[in-house]
């Protein structure tokens, strides 16, 4: 079944075309990725899919109901939870709080500081929330850092800490942008267990990498962008010998 589907997307920056007519589909339950050069428009396209951007043209539909045009908190509602490519996080706050914020607020980033200092759902419904939050960090194996603060945590946790306040929104499916990046190999064969583990539990993941590694031991399938064009798309071991892939990106890469 079709979790999420594309249909001859296209989204315009004044004249440069960031996507360019991709149809694109998520199945449940799969670990899917979407792999290319950088500035092909694999973010653009987490951004299309979560309501930061309204595509120029084409269908986007999740669960079967379209979402394009949609408010960023509305498409989170649904049930698509994500990371963003730079670490978003609130330093001077608890882990915890961090991962309860994604609880209420994904989608509305920029209002979650002020929602957090006023809002009395923080106290009235402490007991419950503490185990949710407890539940997503020990999904990332944070749960031991709970009441430090955020912006004392090595980098390669607080990538980890997003998945979690991502997860606390319940997703049916999670969008992760590059959630390898700048870390070390250890650091990515712990974080390959971990989306496992977020899989297992039913939740969808469609994700952006460029370790090679992590892309082809994780995903069920692989989709390739090149200039907002999707070139291939198959198994890992199809994509691998696809000489297209090879000549746009795979011959450039580690
Ligand atoms: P990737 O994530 O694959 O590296 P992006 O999706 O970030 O690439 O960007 C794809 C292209 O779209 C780039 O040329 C980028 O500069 C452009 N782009 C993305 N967002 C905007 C925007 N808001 N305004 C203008 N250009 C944009
Ligand atoms: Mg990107």
């Amino acid at each position: 079944m079709s979790l999420l589907k594309l249909e001859n997307v296209t989204i315009r920056f004044g004249g440069l075309v960031a996507v360019n007519n991709v149809n694109l589909s998520v199945e449940k339950g799969s670990i899917h990725a979407l792999i290319g050069p950088n500035g092909a428009g694999k973010s653009t396209i987490f951004n299309l899919i979560t309501g930061i951007y309204t595509p120029t043209a084409g269908k986007i539909s999740f669960l079967d109901r379209p979402i394009q045009g949609m408010p960023t908190y509305q498409i989170a509602g649904r049930g698509i939870g994500r990371t963003f490519q730079n670490i978003r996080l609130f330093a001077d706050l608890p882990v915890v709080d961090n991962v309860l914020i994604g609880a209420h607020t994904q989608g509305k980033w920029d209002l979650a500081g002020s929602i957090m200092k006023f809002t009395p759902w923080v106290k009235r419904e402490e007991g419950e929330l503490l185990d949710l939050a407890t539940s997503c960090l020990h999904m990332v194996d944070l749960a031991y850092r709970a009441f430090e603060l955020a912006g004392n945590l090595p980098y390669g946790e607080q990538r980890r800490l997003e998945i979690a306040r991502a997860l606390a929104l319940k997703p049916e499916l999670l969008l992760l942008d590059e959630p390898a990046a700048g870390m070390n190999p250890q650091e990515k064969g712990a974080l390959m267990e971990m989306v496992q583990r977020i899989r297992a539990t039913g939740i969808t993941v469609f994700l952006v990498e460029h370790d090679m590694k992590f892309v082809m031991g994780l995903s069920d399938r692989i989709a390739v962008l090149d200039y907002g064009e999707k070139i291939a798309e198959g198994i890992p071991h199809e994509v691998r010998n696809n000489p297209k892939v090879i000549e746009a990106y795979l011959g450039k890469t580690k």
